[in-house]
């Protein structure tokens, strides 16, 4: 039924806020407030869950957040390379300008026959403060147990993908499940030139070592356009990382993409692809993979989740710009209906 402003009054900005003022005087005059106001109640303080489900064809997919990464001042890590305007851009989105908090979505997906969960979180280091790490109470909270766990898939070797596989006393945090990530990103932060080297590089190859060197005889090593589990295909996308990889996911003729880090800002590398972050191991490689992911799922007009977008992360990319070079980040509506 659509409303009838016809017989609507018209009613000024002004006129509201003297209504709600008269109102409450009202209110306080006729002794209201203190008997109904219900101010007294106390604060709930609880959020949301912070999963999200929905399906890819006959899959069932859930989110499951690791909890919030901040990052720090964005100038530091976002890096121009066309005289792009970092804060400028912050502010036009309403965003921030002196920490840039990055979400972190991980991505869980049951085939019907294998339980597969992409990438694993921070686990039990606190380098980005104590909001991380909190992938296995909100898997608890989606109702996933980490034990049923037949697959985890890391896209790359990076503290918030991969160190959450072990406890920090060694033992697993998903003791049933083989371990997927490429051979190159092994081959590369277990190096001695990444272990002899310095600062995060240094920090990120010992703990990769941690993290894998137990678990060799569960791992396999993921290929570009290798399907490796049913309906689940690896895209090589190097330069964040020099084995990053992104996947397809296709069920029942639907088609979704994981894409990792492919973009870790919805508008900064988004809008801008070009721009370059400060932990790619290739900045310029990583700009191209980049460019060349997005163009592919603006055309095919494929949906996504992005590691480190506004939760759920889950959005299309569009062509954005004058030069159609950039892209805009759709976010797809949230379904709290199954
Ligand atoms: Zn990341």
């Amino acid at each position: 039924m659509a409303l009838d402003t016809s017989k609507m009054a018209p009613v000024s900005r002004r006129d509201l806020l003297v209504g709600t003022a008269a109102t409450g005087l009202a209110a306080t005059t006729t002794g209201l407030m203190t008997s109904t106001a219900s101010a007294e109640a106390p604060f709930v303080k609880t959020q949301a869950p912070y999963f999200y489900r929905f399906n890819i064809g006959k899959f069932e997919a859930t989110v499951v957040s690791d909890g919030p990464l901040p990052l720090g001042d964005p100038t530091k890590t976002f890096i121009p390379t066309k005289g792009e305007n970092i804060t400028g851009l912050l502010e036009k989105h309403f965003l921030p300008t002196d920490n840039v908090v990055l979400e972190q979505n991980i991505l869980v997906v049951n085939t019907g026959s294998k339980l597969v969960i992409f990438d694993t979180g921070m686990g039990d280091s606190d380098i980005f403060g104590p909001t991380t790490g909190k992938l296995k109470s909100n898997l608890k909270a989606a109702g996933i147990d980490p034990a049923q766990i037949d697959a985890v898939v890391v896209s790359h070797a990076h503290p918030d993908h991969l160190w959450g596989l072990m406890t920090a006393d060694g033992s697993s945090n998903f003791p049933n499940a083989q371990i997927f990530i490429s051979q190159v990103d092994y081959d590369f932060w277990t190096a001695d030139a990444q272990l002899n080297g310095e600062g995060f590089v240094k920090l990120n190859a010992e703990n990769t070592v941690k993290q894998l060197k137990p678990n060799m005889e569960k791992i396999t090593f993921l290929k570009g356009g290798e399907e490796f589990l049913p309906g689940i295909q690896a895209i090589a996308t190097p330069g964040h990382t020099p084995g990053h990889m992104s996947f397809m996911i296709t069920s029942d003729g639907e088609t979704f993409c994981n894409l990792a880090d492919i973009s870790h800002h919805y508008v900064l590398l988004f809008e801008k692809p070009w721009t370059e972050f400060a932990y790619d191991t290739d900045a310029k490689a990583a700009v191209a993979s980049r460019t060349k992911m997005l163009d592919m799922l603006a055309t095919d007009k494929i949906p996504f989740v992005s590691f480190h977008f506004p939760w759920p992360g889950i959005g299309y990319a569009g062509r954005h710009g004058a030069d159609g070079k950039g892209f805009h980040y759709h976010p797809k509506p949230m379904k709290l209906a199954i």
